[in-house]
């Protein structure tokens, strides 16, 4: 059934480097859900996604000088907004070496004490040392990957016995038919969403303790009404970006993505603990 998936890393890196402006249009530069506390649209989409980092340094507790891994950092927004908040050293990887490129250059400019690096890597094979990390996180970049499992055990590799693990990922209903996962992997160039269920289980097999999974639906959902609002107040500068075939592409399109992620799209923000036992 998922044989004849489009998304390999050169595609994913492909893809953000092509899109990336338009999310910066309609959004901000970070490059995930928005979080409204009552599920209700309200304020800015790049207000709501900035509120989602918040809450998402909260869950990852991470403190002053302790150095953190960020697995598909995107622009890098989240991990400076993290070394800001926390004091801790970020180092960001990505897939897209444009990306990487981008977000080095935002961090010189916006983040001058050089708590924070990008580079560009696959998280297939972290090119890291065993132990290297305090904490980790992946948001929004796990189901880009070709296999969940892999990504994990490389996680735990790098981290310190104890060291913490959040995930922010999105995940499919198990009854979506194959129809509908086709045409979502598709639509976010996917590659393996799995399930609320499967992710505590693959986590610790890979050798984590998993602390918390939040269910977290409700309150990113409204992100499908809250980009079609921004793409309609945006218009003009998507089409002076993009044209008019993509304008109108686009919007055809979200309401599709919209349609199908309110029946069978989910979200969670998985919190765990490497075991200190663990090779
Ligand atoms: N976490 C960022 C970006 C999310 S977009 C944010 O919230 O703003 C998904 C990110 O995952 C992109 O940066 C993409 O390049 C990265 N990614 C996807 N597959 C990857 C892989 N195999 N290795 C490293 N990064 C990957």
């Amino acid at each position: 059934m998922t044989a004849e998936l489009p998304a390999t890393p050169e595609t994913v890196a492909r893809h953000y480097d092509a899109i990336t402006p338009f999310y910066e249009i309609i959004g901000s530069r970070s490059l995930h859900f928005g979080y409204w506390p009552r599920g209700e649209v309200g304020g800015s989409f790049g207000e709501a996604q900035h509120r989602f980092t918040d809450l998402l340094i909260g869950q990852l507790g991470s403190q002053q000088g302790q150095r953190v891994l960020d697995v598909g950092c995107g622009l890098g927004e989240p991990a400076i907004q993290l070394a800001r908040s926390t004091g801790c050293v970020v180092e960001g990887i990505t897939i897209s070496s444009k990306q990487a490129a981008q977000a080095e250059q935002w961090a010189r400019r916006h983040e001058p004490s050089g708590q924070t690096t990008f580079r560009c890597a696959d998280a297939m094979a972290l090119p890291f040392p065993v132990g290297s990390f305090d904490a980790a996180w992946a948001v929004e970049s796990l189901f880009h990957m070709p296999d969940h499992a892999t990504v994990l055990r490389e996680l735990a590799r790098v981290l310190r016995p104890n060291g913490r693990l959040l995930v922010a990922d999105i995940v499919l209903s198990a009854d979506a038919t194959p129809r509908e996962r086709a045409f979502l992997q598709h639509a976010f160039v996917a590659r393996t969403f799995i399930t609320a269920e499967a992710y505590p289980e693959l986590v610790g097999e890979a050798g984590f303790e998993v602390e918390q999974v939040l269910d977290v639906s409700a309150h990113v959902m409204a992100t499908f009404d809250a980009v079609a609002a921004a793409i309609q107040e945006k218009e003009a500068e998507v089409l002076r970006a993009y044209g008019a075939e993509f304008l109108a592409g686009v919007k055809a399109q979200w309401a599709r993505i919209s349609e199908s992620a309110s029946r069978c799209m989910g979200y969670v923000v998985l919190t765990a603990k490497r075991r200190s036992l663990e090779t």
